[in-house]
């Protein structure tokens, strides 16, 4: 027997576990990341409206200040990264290398792109923040590569990886102007030749886990800016409610 297909028999045999409850799933819901009380949770956090503007998370535009300096064009994103289920489904993929769960958060990303008026796929390609190198040792894998890669697969646009991170500081607990520096001095384009080549009159797709003040995006959009990108859009599974984010000024 191939490994391949041993890991096919073990994973139809192995009980399949909620991500959220931790309740096993019952034989119809085995290749989904939640049960169905959990799945309806989600669902309902996701139509629960921003405590700024009303409108549900999806729909909800509200930016720091910062990031309507024009290099972001929009900004889409799933659900607040503070309920429970959030942050134990967000927390669990940083750390533990999940394609049930990568593909449910990639169907996310992907609902939120389709739902973006005006779109030119063909002009689109997809990139990530790279995971830092102490963040890729220290929990085997790139988190924030394996979503993007998803979400190219369902929408059928083009994934570049263009970005390094030299990961220096964590960025919690930093003001507004450090985090920039800080993003600054960790993320660089890998290959200028080819991502010059790649980006150049494209609208790209920037995809993260979740957006706190815009810092990481707002850097990487700049990169981007100056490559010759036409636009750039940011789309994350969880973004810091509003009114959270500007206690950080
Ligand atoms: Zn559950
Ligand atoms: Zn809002």
């Amino acid at each position: 027997m191939t490994n391949k297909t041993l890991n096919y028999v073990m994973s139809s045999v192995i009980p399949k576990r909620c991500f959220a409850c931790g309740d096993l799933l019952d034989s119809e819901r085995r290749g989904y990341a939640l049960c169905s009380e959990c799945q309806n949770e989600w669902n309902e956090q996701k139509h629960t409206p921003c405590s700024v503007c009303g409108r549900q998370v999806m729909m909800c535009r509200c930016m720091s200040n910062d990031m309507r300096s024009g290099l972001i064009s929009y900004s889409a994103s799933c659900i607040e990264f503070d309920s429970e289920i959030s942050k134990k489904l967000i927390y669990s993929f940083k750390r533990k290398r999940s394609y049930r769960l990568a593909d449910f958060f990639a169907m996310q990303i992907a609902e939120s792109i389709f739902l973006k008026n005006g779109i030119h796929f063909e002009n689109c390609i997809i990139v990530y923040p790279r995971r830092s190198y102490e963040g890729r040792a220290r929990f085997g894998f790139d988190h924030a590569r394996l979503l993007a890669v998803r979400v190219g697969k369902i929408t059928g646009i083009k994934v570049c990886h263009i970005f390094g991170n030299k990961g220096m500081s964590a960025q919690k607990e930093l003001d507004l102007r450090s985090r920039l520096v800080n993003a600054f001095a960790s993320f660089y384009i890998k290959n200028k030749e080819e991502c010059v080549e790649s980006v150049k009159g494209k609208d790209v797709i920037l995809i993260d886990d979740v957006v706190t003040t815009g810092c990481t995006a707002l850097c990487l959009a700049s990169l981007l800016h100056n490559a010759g990108a036409n636009s750039t859009s940011l789309f994350t599974i969880g973004k810091v409610p509003s009114k959270k984010t500007k206690n950080i000024r």
